[in-house]
């Protein structure tokens, strides 16, 4: 690339390529720098039990601040990241970053029992996933048994020997979590196959649910079938308590969303989950004594 600069440094374009064609080069320029001037961070959304308010898990996204772009949201810059080849060390350094924030959670005192973390398609891609993931549980000193990886029904069908590679994250022990499910198009025999353990009901289902017939009905079959195959199933964008009230009358025990929190920073998980955790304990301290 620094061969088509120009000597003064202007760089000079063929008059066929569009604005959006440049906008897409300096993009790509930026986010190849990204990770090494530390301008990717990961948020943090929590995952409830909507009944006890409980904790269960964090989902971790990510995150691009840049000097001149601003917060650039991730549905712009993955598929960025995955076009130009960068989602490898993009989706690599996530891992790490999830997995190191989890044992410093443990470290201050807030046990979180999960994190989930977005895979590409093209992490699937030659190579052994499973190996780069145990290498970064290894080295971080979290047990795979705490992290689950979400993948859309596409990645699957897509990826060529998906099947094996799932297996093989399976038999290292990390859970496995279908993201905006029925919005792609797996086959349920398919899925039946697999080793997962949760399926994640898209926001789009839930949006609407208690008044459009149709997501209503989209979002109950999505809980039954996780019932019938014996799966954990999780709804995303769960706003209001409407919204809650309609899944846990379903049998739908489990929410992350804008209604419990927005995605934050490390330390506002701490803060309040820890918090919430001290009082959960001093009420059964309370509970105890007064028996
Ligand atoms: P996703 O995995 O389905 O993540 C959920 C998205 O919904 C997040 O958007 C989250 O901020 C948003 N959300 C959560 N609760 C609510 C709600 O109550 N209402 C509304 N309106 N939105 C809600 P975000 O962070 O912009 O991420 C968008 C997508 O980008 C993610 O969808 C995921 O597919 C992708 N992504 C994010 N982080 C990563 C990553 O580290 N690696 C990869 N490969 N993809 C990522
Ligand atoms: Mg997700
Ligand atoms: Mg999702
Ligand atoms: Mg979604």
């Amino acid at each position: 690339q620094a061969k088509a600069r120009g000597r003064n440094g202007y760089q000079f374009y063929s008059p066929s390529m569009s604005g959006e064609g440049l906008e897409r080069l300096r993009l790509e320029a930026l986010l190849r720098r990204a990770v090494e001037k530390q301008e990717i961070f990961l948020h943090y959304q929590p995952q409830v039990e909507i009944d006890t308010g409980r904790l269960v898990g964090v989902e971790a996204l990510v995150r691009w601040q840049n000097p001149e772009l601003g917060l650039v949201a991730p549905s712009r810059f993955i598929p960025v990241a995955e076009d130009m080849g960068f989602i490898k060390p993009l989706g690599q350094w996530v891992l790490a970053e999830a997995c190191r924030q989890m044992v410093s959670w443990d470290k201050a005192g807030l046990a979180v029992p999960k994190i989930a973390v977005n895979l590409s398609v093209r992490q699937f891609e030659r190579g052994s996933i499973a190996e780069q993931v145990s290498g970064v549980l290894r080295e971080a000193g979290l047990g795979p048994g705490r992290l689950q990886l979400e993948v859309t029904e596409s990645v699957i069908m897509h990826a060529g020997d998906a099947l094996q590679l799932v297996n093989d994250l399976d038999a290292i022990g990390v859970g496995l979590a279908i993201d905006d499910f029925g919005t792609g198009y797996s086959s349920l025999a398919y899925l039946k196959q697999l080793p997962v353990q949760t399926l994640k009901i898209d926001r789009s289902f839930i949006k609407d649910i208690s008044t459009d017939a149709n997501d209503e009905a989209i979002a109950v079959a999505i809980i039954q079938l996780g019932k019938s195959l014996n799966l954990s199933v999780i709804a995303e964008g769960v706003e209001n308590e409407e919204q809650a009230a309609f899944l846990l009358r379903h049998g739908c025990r489990h929410a992350q969303g804008y209604l419990y929190s927005r995605p934050v920073g490390p330390d506002d998980i701490l803060t309040r989950w820890r918090r919430e955790a001290d009082e959960a304990c001093s009420t059964e301290r309370d509970a105890a004594s007064e028996a």
